[in-house]
């Protein structure tokens, strides 16, 4: 029993290093030059970025601040590739945006990115574990490795108990903590936090940054969009944005 369980555990430290490498290419996770979205209104043009350049490296948590309206969505919405660029170059895991297919960036989609939002986005009718085991029905991961997945990553987030409730029946905190369960649970290179404690107690949101600055060092790539100066404090880079340019891109020197 012992020996099993034992080789399960090398089975999972083996996969995350091997996970960590495919993380960690010669290009960033997240590269970005000259960027510009406009969208139409109306009869005019809404220029939501102006030429955004910028890196995410593979570990790096990452910042993104401004006031209401400067882009920040926009931003993460390129990122995760739920939109494309008007011009310029977004390269999601050393891929162009721009030159795929539905398909293939949807894949990308998929496979590389997990966003987690200020409301939690969790589906009513599925419990705790079966919404976070989503990513990995949409990869069509077998279900005894889901299983095993799912468990280990929500006792990870500490949530664990909470497997078999539905999402009416946990607190915010705990919702917030199945959302992070369900953006990492498939592993994916980039992860995208709009508003993450936006909508947590002090308590809650604490316990949500430390799980962001962990999965950072765990070398994931994150960008996270934030109105909280206790959230910009816990980040490696502040990004500084207004009227959809980078006005100020500082290294906190952690
Ligand atoms: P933030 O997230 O910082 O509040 P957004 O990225 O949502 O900013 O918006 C940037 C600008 O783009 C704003 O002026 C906003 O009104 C505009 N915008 C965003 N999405 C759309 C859209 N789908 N259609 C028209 N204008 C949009």
């Amino acid at each position: 029993m012992f020996a099993q369980a034992a080789s399960i555990v090398s089975m999972r430290s083996s996969i995350d290093v091997h996970d960590a490498r495919r993380a960690a290419p010669a290009e960033p996770p997240v590269a970005l030059e000259a960027v510009v979205k406009t969208y139409r209104s109306g009869s005019d043009d809404v220029r939501a970025l102006d030429g955004v350049s910028l890196d995410v490296a593979a570990g790096e948590l990452v910042a993104i601040v401004g006031p209401s309206g400067c882009g920040k969505s926009t931003l993460l919405n390129l990122v995760g590739c739920v939109d494309l660029p008007t011009g310029g170059s977004v390269r999601i895991r050393g891929q162009e945006t721009s030159s795929l297919g539905d398909d293939a960036l949807t894949r990308l989609r998929r496979d590389g990115v997990g966003t987690i939002f200020q409301f939690f986005n969790l589906l009513p009718a599925l419990t705790v574990e079966e919404n976070v085991a989503l990513p990995l029905m949409l990869q069509r991961v077998d279900r005894a490795a889901a299983r095993e997945r799912v468990a280990a990553v929500l006792r990870d987030v500490g949530i664990a108990e909470k497997a078999r409730a539905y999402p009416a029946e946990i607190s915010g905190g705990q919702m917030q903590r199945a959302a992070v369960a369900r953006a990492i649970v498939h592993r994916p290179a980039i992860l995208l936090a709009d508003e993450p404690t936006g909508n947590l107690d002090q308590r809650n949101g604490e316990i949500v940054l430390a799980l962001l600055r962990e999965l950072a060092g765990r070398g994931q790539a994150i960008l996270m969009a934030t109105h909280s100066a206790e959230a910009s404090s816990i980040c490696d880079r502040v990004i500084v944005m207004k009227d959809g340019r980078i006005v100020s891109d500082a290294s906190s020197g952690r």
